[in-house]
């Protein structure tokens, strides 16, 4: 294969029309629905790429994205760090293989930080801290190694109010207080590796990138001042918060224009971080779900499917868009209906798409959601006394069941 050719199949987004309808429904007839698929090869050209657009920037994989095994395992190859937000993610991203692991610490729960300190001595772990007194109770767990402050940079972006951390004082500290809070942490004789900030999730288009471009400037600005005071960073993380596009007729990330913006924006004398997480795995991920009920009714005609808020929170929890695609083998053949797709929960926020235009489903179909590789399994719950879905892991012509489904009988296994 030549060099253009590679370039061309590494395409900034895949689409959920480029998925194999056929290998779908083999899927699904073999694993039975609801069911995550993750495509490891595509987890592998997103990592490609964004090595490419960012080639000197220390890269932390965002572990909340996908935590699955294979997907740890995939980008801890390719050479990423990895961004843990709690001790369980960073004992995941430990045992997965990265050697490069930090843990940011949002109101650490104490277990969480013992377990972080224990595993310390045996992994290179960093821990990143958004309030001064967490360095009290690291100091009560006799730990005082590599830290990075998180600056709270009041810039928000983001595709919904609950995902702009850039402004939400529950993250990070006040920029204006965060010199002081490094040059304490200096003192106390922990090692400030350097700051951190992330504004958000979903850096998509030029607006966007205008308050990224005002978050890495900031940064520089807060590195400069620390460097007068006489301290010594290493790294400035910028976060994560690349978009990918959710519907089909958003345009992709430019990932070149993002890159050129950071470097533009960037004068700190210190290495780059980013932490992207979304942009790694969600184009790499489809959920897939089987129409149970149909039900014409005055307003619409409503879809009901195996899947819901508790297989795919995102729609529920942000209003998030995904694409849905029927795979029924006929499907070219039936008239278009305007359908709501709705899961089996007793919530009326449970529905995956309103007034979606579909070929005519019928009972037993099979629909496709698209970009569902990130925040999705991981934020699969058990409301309803529903198991979670399993989670199949398919890596060139090689499918592997990586989660096996959950089941009535493990949802009590812990009740007495
Ligand atoms: C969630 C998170 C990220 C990744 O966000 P994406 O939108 O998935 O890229 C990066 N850094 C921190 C600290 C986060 O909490």
């Amino acid at each position: 294969m030549t060099g253009t050719a590679a370039a061309v199949e590494n395409s900034p987004i895949r689409r959920l029309a480029d998925w194999s309808a056929a290998r779908l429904r083999d899927l699904a007839a073999e694993y039975e629905t609801p069911l995550y698929v993750i495509d490891i090869e595509r987890v592998r050209e997103n990592a490609a790429r964004l090595r490419e657009a960012f080639p000197d920037a220390a890269i932390d994989y965002a572990v909340k994205a996908n935590a699955r095994r294979p997907v740890l395992e995939a980008i801890a190859e390719a050479g990423f760090g990895a961004e843990c937000a709690s001790a369980g993610e960073v004992v995941r991203a430990c045992e997965a293989g990265f050697s490069d692991v930090r843990y940011t610490a949002v109101n650490p729960p104490s277990r969480d930080l013992d377990r972080v300190v224990e595993l310390a001595d045996d992994y290179d772990i960093t821990i990143t801290i958004g309030a001064l007194d967490t360095l009290d109770r690291l100091e009560e767990r006799g730990w005082s190694g590599s830290l990075y402050v998180r600056v709270n940079p009041d810039i928000g972006v983001g595709h919904h109010t609950k995902v702009r951390t850039g402004t939400d004082p529950k993250f990070g500290i006040p920029a204006g207080r965060a010199v002081a809070a490094v040059a304490e942490a200096d003192e106390r004789g922990f090692t400030v590796e350097g700051i951190h900030a992330h504004a958000g999730s979903g850096i998509l288009d030029s607006e966007d990138l205008a308050a990224h471009r005002a978050l890495v400037e900031r940064l520089s600005e807060l590195a400069g001042e620390i460097a007068d005071a006489g301290i010594v960073i290493d790294a400035v993380s910028i976060g994560g918060g690349f978009g990918v596009p959710y519907r089909d007729s958003e345009a992709p990330l430019d990932l070149d224009a993002l890159a050129r913006a950071t470097r533009e924006a960037f004068s700190a004398d210190a290495r780059l971080g980013i932490e992207p997480g979304r942009y790694c795995v969600a184009d790499a991920g489809v959920l897939l779900t089987t129409v149970n009920t149909m039900k014409p009714t005055p307003e619409t005609t409503v879809v009901g499917v195996d899947a819901g808020m508790t297989v795919l929170a995102r729609p529920a929890l942000y209003d998030a868009f995904h694409e849905i695609r029927s795979l029924a083998a006929d499907s070219g053949g039936r008239e278009t209906v305007e359908a709501t797709i709705a899961g089996p929960v007793c919530e009326s926020s449970d529905v995956l798409g309103r007034d979606r235009a579909l070929p005519a489903p019928e009972r037993g179909d099979l629909f496709a959601i698209g970009n569902a590789g990130a925040y999705g399994y991981e934020m699969a719950n058990t409301y309803n006394s529903r198991p979670r879905p399993a989670v199949v892991a398919l890596d060139g012509a090689d499918a592997e069941r990586c989660v096996r489904r959950e089941t009535i009988a493990d949802l009590g296994r812990y009740e007495r």
